[in-house]
């Protein structure tokens, strides 16, 4: 098969370079490997691979500052098309990934911060010491308010930050009567959506009757909801809108400083890249025009409205890559073989195995092979439960035609660093950050030295 042809055909193929699948960055070489492009900058990953080895991450912090950027821009232009008049904010989710080169990115492009410990706090401390961080920057406090979580609270507002706490329970509205400033209030809406989490139990915050029976609340700016995550339909975003501009309507009533809708996170990705998804675009359209009709039809002024997506905006701007260790047959079933490969779904990936999730698999090399095998990937530690298999099997190149054979598993940015774990002791990928052109070791890979020591040797 002649090189240069055909590359549209392969691409298709792996659904690379396909803006609503979050691919539009990928593209293949003339010799079948894998090139995240970077405006006129372009990675060769299996370059990188070779490089510093695998298993690795590879995050693309360009990548977070271009789609909050235009997460902010398309919330503010649909705000001025429509004459609405609230206000944006938008406040990245640090939990879901708090590497310094997550954050700061965002933070470069405008986000504030929504955080959910005291240690998150800390970190945001910290910034502010070194003054890294514009003391304007809004932090909005989740999470149980535990005394050193309330204590930094109150510290980092008595230098001048805005520092808002979320009461989520009684305990919370008790200890929040003496806090000197602007203070939110979880609702657990009584609406469930279709999504990664639908409990149908869901211990945060308040119910809706609760709220009403309050009255006054001392200081009370936002009502703040997050009703699930991974949300897959666009009504699933827009009626917990609805439902909660209601109850915004009716306590604002009582407490007439109330001013801001957040409506959390939820906005989910393509993992599977499949069919056709939901744009951020459209969202964001269907939300301003709800908030705006619904704030008409109760008669109030529109409120502010705060976002905290964090899985939309960085899930795509990391992939995780394991070497092709060997293979087996796949014990009665003749045309299946297990892909052994050099790290732990369990450890690096622990979605796979927690809420079953499903990943956009790619090869890093050999992308312009013809001939697939169907594949089971089963993780490195002993654990039979370690496997990947997308419900039934993963298409990957033969490795008979292959000298040696990497995969690259995409939108990995999105909770996975924090979970991680060191089952069987294996080491955590090493991590790379790949921007402006440059390629720099963020964390190299875990020596036995040190995995040990977590373990007190
Ligand atoms: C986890 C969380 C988010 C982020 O959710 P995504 O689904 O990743 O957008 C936002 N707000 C709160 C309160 C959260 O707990």
């Amino acid at each position: 098969m002649k090189k240069k042809n055909n590359n549209s055909r392969y691409k298709k193929f792996w659904k690379l370079g396909i803006e609503e699948f979050n691919t539009d960055q990928f593209d293949i070489s003339p010799d079948g490997e894998l090139v995240v492009k970077e405006g006129n900058f372009q990675y060769n990953i299996y370059d990188i691979v070779k490089k510093y080895g695998s298993p690795v991450e590879i995050a693309f912090p360009t990548l977070i500052e271009n789609r909050v950027r235009d997460l902010i821009d398309t919330f503010n232009a649909y705000i001025k098309v429509l004459g609405y008049k609230g206000k944006f904010f938008y406040h990245y989710a640090m939990k879901v990934n708090q590497n310094r080169e997550f954050v700061l990115p965002a933070v470069a492009e405008g986000a504030n911060l929504e955080i959910c410990s005291a240690n998150e706090l800390f970190l945001v401390k910290r910034m502010i010491e070194q003054d890294k961080f514009n003391i304007k920057i809004r932090v909005i406090c989740n999470g149980p308010k535990t005394e050193k979580y309330m204590s930094l609270i109150e510290e980092l507002r008595g230098k001048g930050l805005i520092v808002i706490p979320i009461i989520e329970d009684h305990v919370e509205l008790e200890r929040m009567k003496k806090f000197n400033g602007p203070v939110g209030i979880r609702v657990n809406l009584n609406i469930r959506v279709q999504s990664h989490w639908d409990k149908k139990y869901n211990r945060y915050g308040f119910t809706e009757d609760e709220l009403l029976k309050f009255g006054k609340i001392r200081n009370l700016s936002i009502l703040h909801y997050h009703i699930s995550s991974q949300i897959n339909r666009i009504d699933g975003l827009v009626g917990p809108m609805k439902r909660a501009l209601n109850l915004y309507a009716a306590m604002k009533e009582k407490n007439p400083g109330l001013d801001t809708l957040d409506i959390g996170g939820g906005v989910g990705v393509p993992y599977e890249k499949r069919m056709k998804y939901y744009t951020a675009k459209s969202i964001i359209s269907h939300l301003v025009r709800t908030a705006k009709r619904q704030s008409e039809r109760l008669g109030i002024k529109h409120p502010n409205i705060i976002a905290e997506w964090g899985r939309y905006v960085v899930a795509p701007t990391q992939i995780t890559i394991y070497k092709i260790l060997s293979e087996k047959l796949l014990e009665n079933k003749d045309d299946k073989y297990w892909y052994s490969i050099d790290g732990s779904f369990i450890n690096d990936l622990s979605d796979t195995w927690a809420i079953h999730q499903k990943w956009h698999i790619v090869p890093v090399n050999n992308l312009r092979l013809g001939k697939m095998k169907k594949v089971w990937l089963a993780g490195s530690s002993c654990d039979s439960d370690d496997r990947y298999n997308a419900g039934d099997h993963i298409l990957l190149p033969r490795l008979e035609d292959c000298d040696e054979l990497y995969i690259a598993i995409c939108d990995t940015g999105a909770y996975q660093d924090s979970l991680a774990s060191h089952h069987c002791l294996l080491s955590s990928p090493a991590k790379i950050f790949a921007a402006n052109g440059e390629v720099k070791v963020g964390r190299r890979r875990e020596t036995p030295e040190e995995i040990g020591k977590m373990f007190g040797w």
